[in-house]
């Protein structure tokens, strides 16, 4: 019998929340799985969050590795992943989940919260894409899924910077798909909607509850809803859709 190839995942952002998740929902046997984060403010508590998903992960009969890395910068994310293809020599999917929200209104957002922003949700999936989608061609296949947001199809007032950066995710997603379909790679988004995690968790009550009215499945989603979604998108289910935007938002865009 010829021995089955590990599986090797690639994920962005997985130390916590809708990153975790997607560890978890794609551990498997054979499968390894790397991801990194990157905190300034608070590296030992990040190292932590990043060592349970490691434990979660071990738990299902994964295996995940994890690294300090920014990938708002290229030279830390070409460091990366070439440890991951020296390692391994192969990358089957690429989850483009890392982001963060810098809001306030338009007239009053500064140049850095706008470029911290952009650097990171769009500019940092951009490099990442590039790195790996290199060696997916050598192989002819490969999965990219990429982590939008409803607010990049609809904005949102007081989310110039971070809708902007999601509406360009898309549009990377669209174009990346029909660039590398002829090597047998996928590149779809999820746009999830409101979902529970530290990224939402800092909004007031009356926040909450107005974005809360706007979900005709009446709940908040939950990091698994994502990471559900992103499971099918890597998997072979998935093989005949590409360039599509899935939206997981209990109905938020209709
Ligand atoms: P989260 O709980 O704040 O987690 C964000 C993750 O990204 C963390 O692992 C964080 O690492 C990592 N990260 C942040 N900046 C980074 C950088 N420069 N380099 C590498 N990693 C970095 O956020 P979440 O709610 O799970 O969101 C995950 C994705 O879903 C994001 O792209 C977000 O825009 C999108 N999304 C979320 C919602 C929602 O309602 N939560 C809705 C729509 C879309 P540290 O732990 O080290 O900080």
């Amino acid at each position: 019998m010829t021995k089955q190839k590990e599986r090797i995942v690639v994920v962005t952002g997985g130390s916590r929340g809708i990153g975790r998740a997607i560890c978890i929902a794609l551990a498997a046997p054979g499968t390894s799985i790397y991801f990194n984060y990157f905190s300034p403010n608070d590296p030992d508590a990040e190292a932590a969050a990043a060592a349970e998903t490691e434990k979660l992960v071990a738990e299902v009969q994964g295996s995940a590795s994890s690294k300090s890395v920014n990938i708002a910068k290229e030279n830390e994310v070409i460091d990366f992943f070439k440890e991951i293809i020296d390692e391994t020599g192969r990358i089957d999917v690429l989850v483009n989940n890392a982001g963060i929200t810098k809001d306030g209104l338009l007239v009053r957002m500064k140049e850095q919260d706008w470029d911290a922003v952009l650097n990171i949700n769009l500019k940092g999936a951009f490099t990442c894409t590039k790195i790996a989608a290199k060696v997916m061609m050598q192989q002819r296949y490969g999965r990219i899924i990429n982590m939008a947001s409803v607010v990049g199809v609809t904005g949102n007032a007081g989310q110039a910077n971070y809708s902007a950066s999601k509406a360009g995710l898309i549009g990377l997603t669209k174009t990346t798909a029909k660039e590398l379909a002829s090597r047998g790679i996928t590149v779809n988004a999820i746009a999830p909607g409101f979902i529970e995690t530290d990224m939402t968790a800092s909004l007031s009550e009356k926040a909450r509850n107005a974005m809360l009215s706007q979900v005709p499945l009446g709940r908040a989603g939950y990091p698994e809803d994502i990471a559900a979604a992103v499971a099918f998108l890597a998997s072979e289910s998935a093989s005949y859709i590409t360039g599509q935007v899935i939206h997981v938002s209990g109905g938020m865009y209709i």
